[in-house]
């Protein structure tokens, strides 16, 4: 098996430098191994994509130096295998319709996940066919997935043994909301097992869903590639960027630094480089070892802010 890595940005705006540094670090972590580096477009929210966004992230990767094996994949572009995976589910009794509304949901919402993530309560799950049918005569429903009562695991290259329970930490997850449009975990776990990455490098912020996706590779039949989170990048006093920090995305840092500036910060930052200096990727390649990545905050250098 090819060692292949993946970089798969949501198109919602300009590249931030948190996106740059997973880029980065999958890049260099798959390219080290000889390995394959694929690019995915995860436009699968339509309205917030716009192909306008996808393109421009494509004329920065390709400024910084990036480089891919295949013409990049859109999500946008893959409701058809997302609909055929999804009657599979269905056909296998893995999922159901949910007429819920937003407003039910938080209404009936059991203890908390985070302010907009509630775990559902199951309401659904228990209409005859007949039910069901009656109702979608009225409003699209959404697909939910069954999850079971049962922790899933997995060890994450940084971050080590993680585990989870998906009923009691989790719930029935959607996999198609009511407006058509193909849930983040179904589009995520379907593209990396077609496109055969063996590598999934990304923020921590995503490391508490892996157990979903790992979930639905077992009941698909997926391999389970590797996974590395990597730390939160934080400012030179440990403070979180914001996203709202327009001063940390390509349209401001491409005036004042050259693309082997940005990508010699970010390697600092990470652990791969001792001082400040500016790198290309392929400069990067020999030194890169995960070893040297910490799982603390990664601070950038004072002079990245403004
Ligand atoms: N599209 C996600 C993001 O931009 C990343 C998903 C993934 O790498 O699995 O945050």
């Amino acid at each position: 098996m090819i060692p292949t890595g993946r970089f798969a940005p949501t198109p919602s705006g300009r590249l931030h430098l948190g996106n740059i540094l997973c880029a980065m670090l999958a890049y260099l972590s798959a390219r080290s191994k000889g390995g394959r580096f694929l690019l995915r477009i995860e436009d699968v929210d339509v309205p917030r994509c716009p192909r306008r966004l996808a393109q421009q992230c494509i004329d920065d990767l390709t400024w910084l130096g990036f480089t891919w094996d295949e013409e990049p994949l859109y999500q946008s572009d893959r409701g058809n295998v997302y609909a055929a995976i999804l009657d599979r589910l269905a056909e296998d009794g893995h999922t159901y319709p949910c007429f819920c509304t937003r407003a039910q949901l938080m209404s009936l919402a059991a203890p908390n996940l985070g302010d907009t993530q509630v775990i559902y309560q199951r309401t659904c799950a228990a209409l005859t066919p007949e039910e069901a049918a009656e109702r979608a005569l009225t409003r699209p429903p959404a697909t939910r997935l069954r999850v079971p009562d049962e922790d899933i695991s997995f060890t994450d290259g940084l971050f080590g043994l993680q585990s989870e329970n998906l009923a009691r930490d989790c719930g029935d997850f959607i996999l198609r909301r009511s407006d058509g449009l193909y849930g983040y975990q179904l589009a995520v776990v379907v593209d990396d097992a077609t496109s055969c990455v063996t590598e999934v490098v990304r923020g921590r912020d995503i490391l508490s869903a892996t157990p979903r996706q790992l979930y639905l590779q077992r009941l698909l039949g997926y391999p389970t590639p590797e996974y590395v989170h990597i730390p939160l990048l934080v400012d030179a006093q440990g403070r979180r960027l914001a996203k709202r920090d327009k001063d940390l995305d390509l349209t401001a840092l491409a005036q004042r630094f050259t693309p082997a500036e940005i990508l010699g910060m970010l390697a600092f930052s990470a652990g791969l480089l001792d001082d400040v200096r500016p790198m290309t990727l392929e400069q990067l390649i020999p030194l890169f070892d995960w070893r040297k990545v910490k799982t603390d905050d990664l601070r950038l250098p004072a002079r990245i802010m403004k």
